[in-house]
């Protein structure tokens, strides 16, 4: 059983120290929270060769028992629920009842690859000759590196070590700098739920370049995937070939979030908050652009005003709190910018526009909404990251479509519509790998999640997030007669 530590590296099924810590600081006040041990390249390579030694055990544990402790894991994560989602919102900023709901879906993925991982079939081919029988095996790709972002600081941890574990695969897993309490409690957890030493390593460190460096260029790593920056996607995904190591990326978008003339209006406006105010609006799915049609854009915006009015912004850990801060600084000064950009160029503010006045300190930024958005304002093309929603209308179908797929994002889009041919018309021909038709939270378990374009490479959740652990190999065997 792990003891109960959650700052230190855990390496071969023990906590380890490191030779330096790093603060973990809580968003809401700037105050200190923890002080973690950071990971250097040489406790980077020790996790690697704990994963490599555990990859045979593991890896030909029968899938029935790897399931069996993904299952238990499920279970003490719901059990544990309250106070995993507490740590999270004190490193994370986003209010308690979304961080518990972020635990709650966090362990739907050990659910869902727990029942992958029994079901991980092959296939017999048909062969051109009697005398022999074809096979097609799924085996696990070997050592994992998985590197995760802040903004899920558990589910995007579950998505990647869920379906590795799954599939047989052992994990060396680099959270985030800004959350590694919940990756450290996650891990700890599953060594509760009866996960074996060196399956799963975790490094957290403040500074990812040499870690990333041992991660990539290890020969034992076959497998990098990763959640964050399109730039550091790229730069990764670049790494990786040197050694031809299998790579997903779940990058940045910049989703499109398309209201039409026969739109359910008040369930658009509901969706548009939901989507767009979700973690102050720092999810690569929220929406970053709304496109709504010139006949119902007034009805639109008197339907949004009072709803991003009404937010209540403050520290995610009091009572009532629905918008919590941002990350850091530098996410609020980001913010700023575009908000100062879109306003200079013409939009007008009809919400917020500023850091709330009542918040002294903290990272925060004011729910903010923005009329008169055109398509060449940084808003409109640059991820904000933040509860900025700017408003643009548009005038026909053909047109939205044409300026919902410009740019080089295609993660996820939304549209309201209640005409069904329409919905269907336009799903198809967005460039986007998740669409949600009158849906502003589509994702679950169970469905592919990733982009198209410059979003990302692969997916994850669905049964393509198993295959993405998986290699196959064909096995041709002659028989006698
Ligand atoms: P964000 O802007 O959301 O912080 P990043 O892409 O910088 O996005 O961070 C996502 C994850 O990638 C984090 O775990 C971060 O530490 C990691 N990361 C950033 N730079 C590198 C790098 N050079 N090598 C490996 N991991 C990196």
């Amino acid at each position: 059983m792990a003891n109960s530590d959650g700052t230190s590296l855990w390496i071969d099924g023990a906590w380890r120290a490191a030779a330096g810590t790093f603060t973990v600081s809580n968003p809401a006040t700037g105050e200190p929270l923890a002080e973690v041990a950071d990971a250097s390249r040489t406790d980077a390579r020790a996790a690697i060769e704990s994963a490599a030694a555990a990859l045979p055990a593991w890896s030909a544990t029968p899938g029935l028992e790897r399931a069996r402790v993904l299952r238990r894991a499920e279970a003490l994560m719901l059990e544990r629920a309250t106070e995993l989602g507490r740590t999270l919102t004190l490193e994370g900023g986003k209010p308690l009842a979304e961080a518990r709901g972020e635990i709650a879906y966090a362990a739907s993925f050990f659910a869902w690859f727990a029942g992958e991982a029994e079901r991980t079939y092959g296939r017999v081919i048909p062969a051109s000759t009697a005398n022999k029988r074809l096979l097609a095996l799924r085996q696990p790709v070997g050592v994992v590196g998985a590197i995760t972002p802040w903004n899920f600081p558990a589910a995007m941890v579950t998505r990647k070590i869920g379906p590795a574990l799954a599939a047989g695969c052992t994990v060396v897993l680099k959270p985030a700098e800004q959350t590694p309490l919940t990756a450290l409690n996650i891990v700890a957890l599953m060594t509760e739920a009866g996960l074996p030493p060196g399956v799963c390593n975790v490094i957290p460190t403040h500074d990812p370049g040499p870690v990333g460096t041992e991660l990539l260029q290890h020969p034992a790593v076959r497998k990098i995937t990763f959640t964050g920056s399109t730039e550091v996607g790229k730069y990764l995904a670049r790494e990786a070939a040197a050694t031809v190591k299998r790579v997903s990326l779940e990058l940045g978008g910049h989703a499109p979030f398309i209201v039409f003339a026969d739109a359910d209006i008040d369930a658009a406006a509901q969706g548009a908050i939901v989507s767009k105010f979700r973690n102050a609006g720092q999810t690569c799915v929220c929406a970053n652009r709304f496109y709504v049609h010139a006949s119902v854009a007034d009805a639109f915006l008197e339907a949004l005003t009072p709803l991003v009015r009404a937010l209540t912004v403050g520290d995610g850990t009091l009572d009532g709190v629905q918008v919590g801060p941002l990350i850091d600084t530098a996410g609020v000064q980001k913010v700023e910018a575009h908000v100062r950009d879109a306003t200079t160029s013409g939009a007008r503010v009809l919400v917020g526009g500023s850091r709330p006045p009542h918040l002294t300190r903290g990272n925060f930024y004011a729910p903010t909404l923005l009329d008169g958005a055109t398509d060449t304002m940084r808003v409109m093309r640059e991820e904000t990251f933040g509860p900025v929603a700017p408003v643009a209308r548009f005038e026909s179908e053909a047109e939205v479509l044409r300026r919902a797929n410009a740019g080089p994002f295609g993660l996820a889009a939304y549209l309201y519509t209640n005409d069904l041919s329409r919905a269907w018309r336009v799903a198809e021909r967005l460039e986007y790998g998740i669409v949600g038709v009158n849906d502003a939270l589509p994702s679950v378990a169970q469905a592919p999640f990733g982009g198209y374009k410059e979003s990302g490479l692969g997916r994850e959740g669905g049964t393509e997030g198993m295959d993405a652990f998986l290699e196959t190999k064909y096995i041709s065997t002659v028989i006698r007669g």
